[in-house]
């Protein structure tokens, strides 16, 4: 028990996943989220295991740096593009395509004298008001684009905010503005995250439509690492599977008597004798400690119960549905058959954010 606090990653999860996201949307090529250290199940080794995407996108230079770092010759996007002329150096040694999404950003293209040219996805504003250009300006800023010599290829895409609402009355509202202001425009586009590709009604791929598959690029991310991100729909429900089991051993078994407090604060008290496990897993592992008691944790793969407040290194979990449970059985805190978007719920958050905060120290285990 070296790593108590483990993430098993299943690599034949992740590329099930991406072959059911090819299956809904034949022919379109895939930008693969590995931002965020690939939503905390390690870039590298995601990035390594991707048998069939075309491209990975990060938020920063430096995963960049890092995946070329390591061997990897596929294209790579900078979601948020460069922020100063150092990063646009080290983007066009790096081989980047840029995200181009402000002036500034437009004008360090303008005044760039190396050699390198770039490929460049113009973000356009359809009503998320958070990163492009408005885009009823997109066909004004491709011809500036296509006039820069630093400009190979200009790209357009768009980003949206709601596509998990179930009445997509948002979505539908961004796709218009976007056909609207690029319905003239033959290139390549990018538009939908996971949501979008997932959504079980036609307002995407109507859209897309009228443009040839291989000129619409798929940008999914949460999918691929088989959680749903729509809430309260279980991401099974696609076909998908969860990529990262986390999990635990119990370095401890308690008997404790009616009335008997557990851990900090004495928040979760005995109603009866009863057995509690200590977990070595906590919030120094990513494993958060706002979850109240009765959060659902596997114990041998029985379903029990987080039982009194996190601690930073373990957790204490009620036994009385795992009576054999004893030092060394396995703990699962979210994965298979306890899926990471129950738990998240629990505080009112998303999976997302769960999987991606599991910490440098919880030992990565790719299968
Ligand atoms: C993160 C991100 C995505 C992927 O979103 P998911 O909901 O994880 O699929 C797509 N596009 C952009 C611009 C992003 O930043």
């Amino acid at each position: 028990m070296r790593f108590p606090a483990t993430a098993r990653i299943s690599l034949d999860a992740l590329n099930h996943n991406v072959r059911v996201i090819r299956k809904r949307w034949p022919g379109m090529p895939i930008m693969a989220m590995v931002k965020a250290n690939a939503y905390g199940h390690g870039l590298v080794a995601i990035a390594k295991a991707f048998e069939s995407v075309d491209s990975l996108a990060v938020a920063r230079t430096d995963e960049a740096r890092q995946l070329r770092a390591a061997g990897i010759e596929k294209p790579l996007v900078l979601l948020e593009g460069v922020f100063d002329t150092q990063g646009m150096r080290l983007a066009a040694e790096l081989g980047c395509e840029l995200v181009v999404h402000n002036d500034t950003q437009l004008t360090m293209l303008s005044d760039w004298s190396g050699a390198e040219r770039f490929t460049v996805w113009l973000k356009v504003d359809t009503g998320m008001n958070r990163l492009g250009f408005d885009v009823g300006k997109a066909d004004e800023m491709r011809a500036a684009l296509s006039r820069m010599p630093s400009v190979r290829e200009t790209r357009l895409m768009t980003h949206f905010a709601c596509a998990d609402a179930s009445d997509g009355i948002s979505m539908t509202a961004q796709l218009e503005r976007w056909q609207a202001a690029t319905a003239q425009f033959e290139g390549t586009v990018s538009v939908a995250n996971s949501p979008a590709l997932l959504r079980d009604d036609d307002v995407l791929s109507d859209a897309m439509a009228h443009r040839m598959p291989e000129h619409c690029w798929l940008r999914p991310g949460i999918a691929l690492y088989g959680i749903s991100p729509f809430d309260g729909v279980a991401a099974a429900s696609f076909g998908l599977k969860p990529v990262m089991n986390f999990e635990s051993r119990l370095i401890a078994v308690r008997e404790l008597e009616a009335g008997d407090a557990v851990g900090y604060g004495g928040r979760f008290v005995a109603e009866r004798p009863m057995r509690v496990g200590i977990a070595a897993a906590g919030y120094g592992d990513g494993y958060p400690r706002m979850l109240p008691d009765g959060t659902p944790v596997l114990v041998d793969g029985a379903r029990c119960a987080l039982a009194g407040r996190v601690s930073m290194d373990m957790l204490s979990v009620d036994l009385t549905h795992a009576p054999e449970a004893t030092v060394g059985s396995l703990v699962r805190l979210w994965g298979e058959d306890n899926p990471a978007e129950s738990v998240a719920s629990a505080i009112g958050t998303i999976a997302y954010e769960l999987v991606t905060r599991v910490s440098e120290r919880v030992h990565r285990v790719y299968e």
